[in-house]
Parts: C-alpha cells; sequence; structure tokens
C-alpha cells in the first residue's frame, strides 16, 4: 500500500460514449497537488464548475452513481473512480464535457492503462487513512456491508442472484494497485438483454451495447462474442464498483470489507454510518507495527 499521496506524472485524455446519452464525451485527468482529492470539473458550461468527489455531494444510486453540486451533475463515475482507488491515485482533476464520464468498454480497465502509460507521482505529503477499529455494518432485505479490523485492506464479496449463472460466486482480494489491475480492472459491468431493451425504451442507456457490457439472453447465453474475462467476472466487477463508491469517502481505509449481496444504495448507506459512527475508527498515517495489531485486536 502506498504510504505517501500520488498523482498522475502528466495529463492524460481519452473520448468514448456516454452510456445514458449514447453521444461521444471526452475526458481529460490532470496531475493536482496534495490534498486536492478527486475533483470533476463540467468544461461544458461557460463557469466551469467543479465538483468533489465526496460522498455528500451523491444525489443518485439508482442506475449510476451520480454527484451534483449547486445543480450541476456528474454521472456514472464509479468506475473511473474504482481506477482511483485500484492505483492508489489521490488527487487528479477531471474535466469532462458532458454530465456523465464515458462508458469505455464497461470496466476501469482503459483508465488504469492511461494512467499507467503516463506514470505515477509520489507527493511531499503523508496518505490519511481511516484505520477501522471496531466493526461497522448495514443490513437490509438479506443484504449486508460491513467493514471490519484488519491490518491492510481487503474486501471480501459474494453476490447470488437468482439466475443459474449468477448463483453464489465469493471473492476475497488485497486492494494494491497491482492486484487491482490484474484481477479487478478488466471486469465488466453486465445486464440482461431484456433489461437492456427495456431501459432503451424509456430513454436510458442509449450508448450501452456488447461493447460495454456483458449482456445475457433469456436462454442464458452470453451475447458477446468473446465470452468472459475471468470465470468470475460477474463477482470481480461489483468489487470494482464498489472500489468506486467506497472512495468517495476521500480516503482510504484500512480495514476488511465484508459484503454480500450489496450494491451502489447500501455501499452508501456503508459511507453514511462510517462518518457518524467516530468511536469505530481512528484517521491515521501509515500506521506503526505496534498501532495496527491496536486496531486488529
Ligand atoms: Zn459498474
Amino acid at each position: 500500500m502506498r504510504t505517501m499521496q500520488h498523482t498522475l506524472s502528466n495529463s492524460v485524455h481519452c473520448s468514448g460514449i456516454g452510456l445514458h446519452s449514447g453521444k461521444m464525451v471526452s475526458l481529460t485527468i490532470h496531475p493536482a497537488p496534495v490534498n486536492h482529492g478527486i475533483k470533476f470539473a463540467r468544461v461544458d458550461i461557460s463557469h466551469r464548475p467543479v465538483i468533489h468527489a465526496h460522498f455528500r455531494q451523491v444525489i443518485d444510486t439508482s442506475l449510476a452513481t451520480t454527484i451534483s453540486s449547486d445543480g450541476v451533475i456528474i454521472s456514472t463515475i464509479e468506475h473511473l473512480m474504482a481506477a482511483f482507488t485500484g492505483m492508489e491515485i489521490d488527487n487528479a482533476l477531471v474535466e469532462v464535457d458532458s454530465f456523465e464520464i464515458p462508458i469505455m468498454d464497461g470496466s476501469a480497465e482503459p483508465f488504469t492503462r492511461l494512467f499507467k502509460n503516463v506514470g505515477f507521482r509520489a507527493q511531499e505529503s503523508k496518505r490519511c487513512f481511516f484505520v477501522i477499529r471496531e466493526p461497522i455494518e448495514v443490513a437490509e432485505d438479506g443484504k449486508s456491508v460491513g467493514i471490519f479490523p484488519c491490518d491492510s485492506f481487503k474486501i471480501t464479496y459474494t453476490i447470488d442472484f437468482p439466475h443459474p449463472m449468477l448463483k453464489e460466486q465469493t471473492l476475497t482480494i488485497s486492494v494494491e494497485n497491482e492486484i487491482f489491475e490484474q484481477e479487478i480492472s478488466r471486469a465488466r459491468t453486465f445486464g440482461f438483454a431484456q433489461q437492456v431493451d427495456f431501459l432503451k425504451k424509456n430513454g436510458f442507456a442509449l450508448g450501452g451495447s456488447l461493447d460495454n457490457a456483458i449482456v445475457i439472453d433469456q436462454s442464458n447465453n452470453i451475447l458477446n462474442k468473446d465470452g468472459l474475462r475471468y470465470s468470475d467476472e460477474f463477482v470481480r466487477h461489483k468489487i470494482l464498483d464498489f472500489l468506486g463508491d467506497l472512495s468517495l469517502l476521500g480516503m482510504p481505509i484500512i480495514g476488511h470489507v465484508i459484503a454480500n449481496k450489496s450494491g451502489h444504495t447500501l455501499n452508501h448507506a456503508l459511507l453514511e454510518k462510517v462518518i457518524t459512527q467516530t468511536r469505530c475508527w481512528q484517521t491515521s498515517t501509515w500506521p506503526e507495527e505496534d498501532k495496527v495489531s491496536m486496531a486488529a485486536g
């Protein structure tokens, strides 16, 4: 785990289709100074409003994570935010010329590749972590997500959809940049053919296609001709989404996340609880050995 704050070594640029608008979106990501965090600037609006990627700015989690400030929104931020968290980038300014981040291939890999192409720069300040000291958990309708004391950052995620291809899948990973890049970043979002048709009829997901999602039909076939990128790609994508949601805390955590059938809405309920349960964590730069075992004990 990186102990110092990091940003990109240089600016990066990409463009792609917006999932909901179906229109081309252009994105430029710039390095940013220490303690800046991740911020989004809408360059298609004359005064270039800036929105901080923080859970207090979240206004909608139904189809994608949407943040807002003074009536200006940025939507579908979760895969890019997962790339920042997974690659341990603390500070960046994202300029975008639309209300949504391009969906690219439905995973975080196009963003991690851009980051790796320019490289990372260590900055002069230490990272500050939420060190979890007591369990924090939320549960609803048979779903749950919690964070438990641990000496590193780990996620155990279980999905169990009522569908033969999505029956119980569980995976535990340690979140560090190389593991994220290899094991999680390439996992794509997924949906059912009839669900995609319904969304399109109602004016959503106009940019959705087999180029940016795994699509499963009624006979349980995967319509993407190259099949899956990992045999358990579905649970890996849920971990990717979780990292995007967790990033909105604004600081990395040291703890073990255990999620069972959780989604964006329950994940955000967990963030709210983390902030209010102040006795369950302490903020710290990278803890010394004895502090970690104290937190773990
Ligand atoms: Zn996703």
